[in-house]
């Protein structure tokens, strides 16, 4: 039972609700899903309430819970996983935001994404590199096309301040101001780096370039989600297992590596649609070679729940499940876990406290009788409903890794 390894797989926004066009099955249930469904009945299965019964999760706490950590302990704002995300090395205090680089003519947001910036980003966050604000460190760092992460490491800073994204066009940006009277610094040096940012941006080259082809500027930083970065003992210490992550999503890999697992990007994954499972799968497959517990994360599903395209979200897992077979591979000695962070059901385009289906094999896992993994066959399976914070637990127990309460 020694060194049996772990893998967690998970879905994001995997679980649905019937669809008329689906003959009222869900996506799940709809997909053809031959690597689940022999996991299902080689293994056991129930449904996941990841935070608790009729809550419904955010992506970024859901995978805390997954991962053992009780977000309603731990959980400030999105923005230190986001900024996690991005490879900068958030440290616990500092203040995290989700950050656009966006436009701004005549005191007024006139793109939100800055033409969707894609080139030149680099410029940018070479310019606003070492700014002193007060006693303040402040650290910027550039994602994806318009999206970006900024930090605020020094005393006395607090989350509680507004955001001054007006989440819509063609009006002011809201002033950020503080929501406790702890927050006064933190707004006032944000606003003051806001100001200077603008300034800065204004005369780079890649705006002057964007200008004469007709492209919006990058002149504005808009800022939310702030976040204080916590304290999170590290999985290894945890749970004594190394771990890995596959992701493409940088929200994902931020959580992830708060938690203090290593990331490994040697794959081609998107965090979106299209996407390169097959190279995922490798990776994952590669880091449970090195890693006592490897954690896969696949995003697709969760953009189709958004967009209301329950036929994609279908397809899509019809391609997760091709992708997964070598994972069979892996069974028995690895335990397997597969499951999502939470639902988001199609006609809701969004997410909802609905539980989630998941399922258990491996060595020595009691099976039950279901056969298929879909919403409603797991909900006569033997695991019955669990929470978020237990899915560790217990994949430990079956693993044989859990030592003795009592003697
Ligand atoms: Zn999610
Ligand atoms: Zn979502």
């Amino acid at each position: 039972m020694q060194n049996r390894k772990l893998l967690l797989f998970l879905m994001d926004g995997v679980g649905d609700r019937p669809i008329p066009e689906l003959n009222n099955r869900t996506p799940l249930e709809a997909a053809k899903t031959p690597t689940m469904d022999k996991m299902a009945q080689m293994g056991i299965t129930g449904q996941l309430h990841t935070i608790g019964r009729g809550v419904t999760p955010g992506s970024d706490t859901a995978h805390l819970a997954l991962f053992g950590y009780n977000p309603f302990e731990v959980y400030t704002g999105r923005g230190p996983f986001e900024a996690a995300g991005t490879d900068l090395p958030v440290k616990p205090g500092d203040i995290a935001f989700r950050t656009n680089m966006a436009t701004i003519k005549e005191g007024k947001i006139i793109d939100r994404r800055a033409g969707r910036i894609s080139e030149g980003t680099q410029q940018i966050e070479s310019a606003l590199q070492n700014i002193l604000i007060e006693d303040v460190e402040v650290i910027f760092k550039v994602g994806v096309d318009h999206r970006a992460a900024l930090v605020l490491r020094g005393p006395g800073l607090t989350s509680t301040v507004t955001a001054n994204d007006p989440k819509i066009e063609n009006k002011e940006p809201t002033p950020i101001i503080a929501t406790s009277s702890e927050g006064e610094k933190t707004a006032r040096v944000l606003n003051q780096f806001i100001r200077t940012a603008a300034d800065i941006m204004e005369g780079l080259e890649v705006n002057k370039e964007r200008i004469e082809k007709n492209k919006l500027p990058a002149n504005y930083l808009l800022v939310r989600g702030a976040g204080k970065a916590p304290h999170l003992e590290r999985f290894q210490t945890k749970y004594g297992l190394t771990a890995e992550c596959v992701a493409g999503g940088g929200l994902y890999k931020g959580v992830a590596s708060i938690c203090g697992m290593r990331i490994n990007n040697e794959h081609k994954g998107t965090g979106g649609v299209p996407t390169d499972l097959p190279s995922k799968i490798s990776a994952v497959m590669k880091s449970l070679e090195r890693a006592q517990f490897a954690f896969l994360h696949v995003k697709g599903t969760d953009n189709m729940g958004h967009d209301n395209k329950p036929i994609q979200k279908m397809e899509f897992i019809d391609e997760i499940d091709i992708a997964i077979e070598p994972l069979l591979e892996l069974l028995p000695e690895t335990l397997i876990c597969i499951t999502g962070d939470h639902s988001t059901p199609c006609i809701l385009r969004d997410h909802s406290s609905d539980p989630l289906p998941i399922l258990m094999v491996g060595e020595g896992v009691r099976s039950d009788h279901v056969s298929e993994f879909g919403e409603r066959p797991v909900m006569k399976g033997g695991l019955g409903h669990l929470m978020g914070l237990e899915v560790l637990p217990i994949m430990l127990g079956l693993a044989g890794q859990t030592t003795k309460f009592g003697s």
